[in-house]
C-alpha cells in the first residue's frame, strides 16, 4: 500500500449530492405547496455555493444555515411566524437525511480498501444528515472514525482541522496520508494546508490541471489502483 491513512469527503465524492439536493428540495417544496422548477434550483445552487464558501472561510457556521438557506429565495412573510420559516428551512435537512444516493463506484472502492488501510470521513456537512446517510447506506462500518466539522468546531480547509485528526489518531508520517474529495477549496486546499497528498475526483467534467491536486481521477476505481500501488 502506498498510503496507510485515507481521508474521504462525502458529498459529490461518495454520495451524489446534486441528485439528493434536487430530490430533497422538490419533496420539501411539494409538501409546502411551493413551486419548484429548474430555474429555482439554479438560483438556489448559486446562493448555496456562496453560503458554503463562507462556511469554509469561517464567516458562517453550519448552525447559521437554518436562517440563511432560503434567504431571499422564498418569501418569509408567507409563513405564520419566523419559527415556522425555520421549521420549513430545517425540513430540508430531514429530507436530505433520507436521501443516500450513492455513486455506483463507491461501495466497490470501500470494499477493496477496507482492512488494508485506515479510512476516515472528513466532511463539512451537517452532522445529522451525514450520520443518517452513512448509516442508511451501510457505509459507516468502513470507517475508523468520522470527522465532522460541526462536531469538532473546525472545518476543511483549515490546517487545524487536519492537525486535530493527526493528534486524535496519533498519525505522525504525513507522507502516508492522502485526501480524496471533489472540492478544490475545501478538500484539495485542505490537503495542501495539512501537507498531505491530494486526489480530486472529477465526475462528468473535463480534467484541467490544477496545482492543488497531486492526482485527478474520473472514477473511484482509479483511486483503488493509486492507493494500492506496489501491492
Ligand atoms: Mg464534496
Amino acid at each position: 500500500m502506498k498510503f496507510d491513512h485515507i481521508f474521504i469527503d462525502i458529498d459529490d465524492t461518495l454520495f451524489d449530492f446534486s441528485k439528493a439536493e434536487r430530490a430533497s428540495l422538490e419533496n420539501l417544496f411539494n409538501k409546502h405547496g411551493l413551486p419548484f422548477d429548474d430555474e429555482f434550483l439554479a438560483k438556489y445552487r448559486k446562493h448555496n455555493l456562496k453560503l458554503w464558501q463562507n462556511i469554509e472561510r469561517g464567516i458562517y457556521t453550519t448552525a447559521d444555515l437554518s436562517e440563511l438557506r432560503f434567504d431571499t429565495l422564498v418569501d418569509k412573510e408567507r409563513f405564520d411566524s419566523h419559527e415556522e420559516y425555520l421549521r420549513f428551512s430545517n425540513g430540508y435537512i430531514d429530507e436530505l437525511a433520507c436521501c443516500p444516493f450513492v455513486f455506483d463506484d463507491a461501495k466497490p472502492m470501500l470494499d477493496k480498501l477496507y482492512g488494508k488501510c485506515n479510512m476516515y470521513i472528513v466532511t463539512n456537512g451537517v452532522t445529522r444528515v451525514q450520520y443518517n446517510r452513512l448509516k442508511a447506506s451501510g457505509f459507516d462500518k468502513y470507517f475508523k472514525k468520522i470527522f465532522i466539522s460541526e462536531e469538532i468546531g473546525l472545518q476543511k480547509p483549515l490546517k487545524k482541522f487536519f492537525e486535530y485528526i493527526f493528534r486524535e489518531e496519533n498519525i505522525t508520517d504525513k507522507s502516508r496520508c492522502i485526501i480524496l474529495g471533489d472540492s478544490l477549496t475545501s478538500d484539495m486546499q485542505g490537503g495542501r494546508n495539512a501537507g498531505i497528498t491530494t486526489c480530486r475526483i472529477v465526475r462528468n467534467k473535463k480534467i484541467e490541471p490544477n496545482s492543488l491536486c497531486d492526482y485527478q481521477i474520473t472514477g473511484l476505481d482509479e483511486f483503488v489502483s493509486l492507493v494500492m500501488q506496489g501491492e
